[in-house]
């Protein structure tokens, strides 16, 4: 049984900086020097779980395996790391709030006040301290969300604090801030570094590393400074500059020994470097890819987060076939009958996007016909999948108000129809059909190539799904339906084998993509694209 050691990921200054890439490389790093690790954020908002936030405020919701919707940065854990996080890898205020107060309607905490400190603050501890407890890992890696000042964040802090000072040096306080660059003056700035540090420190907290992200390269001496500044060892002020990929940072963090101060930190002793042969293959091959491979995305939310895994699941399926991923946003709710011509002509394959609502899904059905009918590889997610269904059903079974009951409830033609489970389902956090579900393939479809295999298991995130009812009519008309859910029978995967690709999944084949093991399906689909 191991005794797990902590890193606290925090930030400063300003929100973006990257903070989930810093604990994802940080992760990375020491897996690759043999260690067990896992990453878990702390979200200070009220919200119990993002699954109920708009992807404008929030960006993507990630799902993981056992079923919890979480932060987005969960998927760079995941992607960087090959770990498989789980509800327990994602604590929310709201999470935090409801635990505590749930305990004090059962009287337990017997006539005492509840208040922020003790109670909020142990709740936090002990979910700080939940993974690590089953001894199943060297290191576990805190990201505290949001920046240190905010209101918000005090008891994630707080608790912080507390068990800094509880496990001494099994503790180590990693701090990221940003280092402006003053274009008129030609300087870079490192005073609201030194502040945010000063305001941790006000809050009893010392960091022992700091990552200073900046856009312009920072010599010696600026890093010296901050770490005077700060009461921070030199070599244990590193720097972080804006990279080509994201994934280039675990190489630049090694190259300053970030891992091996960390470890220092610690106590412990490390000879060799960090393993990182295969991960530097797959950065070779990113940069030597010249060939361009375009991908349209059609879907609803104009904003790169709202589809951060299906954007990297892309690019590494791109990646891995030796292209460099283009991708072309294209909004589903502009896209018509008379203009799809002009935006879906030129692309080597189309993406049709998840999500929730009426707004645009018109244009996805339009999407959806024109790559049927001029055999465009097309890979549809979840609401794509669904809307590659109503498409085929108004335009070949000439099912004319063919629907999903979610956008019209009175259809006579509900090809896609609420799922059972969901009928009486009032509460609409966590209630839909969520996480990992086994799906079998059929021999000889596009999916089983696909995968290689005849049993798979994707994560879900609906509550909406392909109605049974109509499934001889699809299947005698050309729509196979080539992934079925073997307990509970539900169509998971629709394809026409008529067509070169194109595949229909009411699943989410983004979320189990990593840089080491791309997602088959991702692959078969840009694969088909480039050729
Ligand atoms: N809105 C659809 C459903 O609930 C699809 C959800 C999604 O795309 N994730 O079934």
């Amino acid at each position: 049984m191991n005794k797990p050691k902590y890193i606290f990921v925090t930030g400063g200054v300003v929100s973006s900086l990257g903070k989930g890439i810093i604990a994802a490389s940080i992760g990375k790093l020491l897996q690759a020097r043999g260690y067990s690790i896992t990453i878990q954020k702390f979200d200070p908002y009220i919200n119990v779980d993002p699954g109920t936030l708009n992807p404008y405020e929030h960006g993507e919701c990630y799902v993981t395996s056992d079923g919890c919707e979480t932060d987005l940065d969960l998927g760079h854990y995941e992607r960087f790391t090959d770990i498989r996080t789980t509800a327990a890898n994602n604590v929310t205020s709201g999470k935090i709030y409801k635990t505590v107060i749930e305990r004090e309607r059962k009287g337990e905490y017997l006539g005492h006040t509840v208040q922020v400190v003790p109670h909020i603050t142990d709740e936090i501890k002990r979910m700080m301290l939940l993974l690590g407890s089953a001894g199943n890992f060297d290191f576990i890696i805190t990201e505290i969300g949001g920046t240190v000042g905010d209101i918000e964040g005090l008891p994630f802090l707080e608790a912080m604090r507390q068990l800094k000072w509880e496990l001494g040096q099994d503790a180590v306080c990693v701090h990221l801030t940003y280092v402006p660059y003053i274009a008129a003056a030609g300087e870079l700035k490192t005073k609201p570094s030194q502040h945010s540090v000063k305001e941790l420190q006000g809050l009893g907290l010392q960091p022992d590393v700091l990552v200073l992200r900046t856009e312009h390269e920072l010599g010696r001496g600026l890093l010296d400074k901050v770490g005077n500044f700060c009461n921070v060892e030199r070599d244990c002020v590193v720097q972080c500059v804006d990279l080509p990929s994201i994934y280039e940072v675990p190489v630049k963090m090694a190259e300053q020994n970030l891992d091996a101060v960390i470890l220092r930190k610690f106590g412990m002793t490390c000879v060799k470097s960090p393993e990182l042969g295969a991960w530097k293959d797959f950065l070779n091959r990113r940069k030597q890819a010249s060939k361009e491979v375009n991908i349209a995305l059609v879907g609803k939310y104009d904003l790169q987060d709202a589809y951060k895994s299906i954007l990297e699941s892309l690019s590494q399926a791109a990646i891995c076939n030796d292209h460099k991923l283009k991708t072309h946003f294209i909004q589903s709710e502009g896209l018509t009958q008379s203009n799809v011509e002009e935006f879906l002509s030129g692309m080597d394959g189309v993406v049709i996007c998840p999500g929730f609502g009426k707004r645009g899904i018109e244009g996805k059905i339009v999407a959806a016909e024109y790559c049927r009918t001029h055999d465009v590889p097309t890979l549809g997610i979840c609401l794509g999948m669904q809307m590659m269904v109503i498409e085929f059903a108004r335009n070949v079974l000439g099912l004319e108000d063919a629907n999903s009951t979610e956008m019209d409830p009175s259809t006579a033609n509900n090809v896609i129809d609420l799922m059972e489970e969901q009928k009486g389902v009032t509460y609409m956090g966590g209630t839909m059909r969520l996480g990992a579900y086994p799906c079998n393939l059929a021999v000889g479809s596009k999916a089983y190539e696909a995968y290689g295999r005849g049993c798979i298991e994707e994560r879900h995130r609906h509550r909406y799904e392909f109605s049974s009812r109509y499934r001889s009519r699809f299947e005698e008309a050309g729509m196979l339906c080539s992934g079925v859910n073997p307990n509970s029978g539900l169509v998971e995967i629709v394809e026409i084998p008529a067509c070169r690709w194109y595949v229909g999944v009411q699943f989410h084949p983004e979320y189990s993509g990593t840089v080491l093991n791309p997602n088959p399906l991702f692959l078969a689909f840009i694969n088909s694209a480039i050729h």
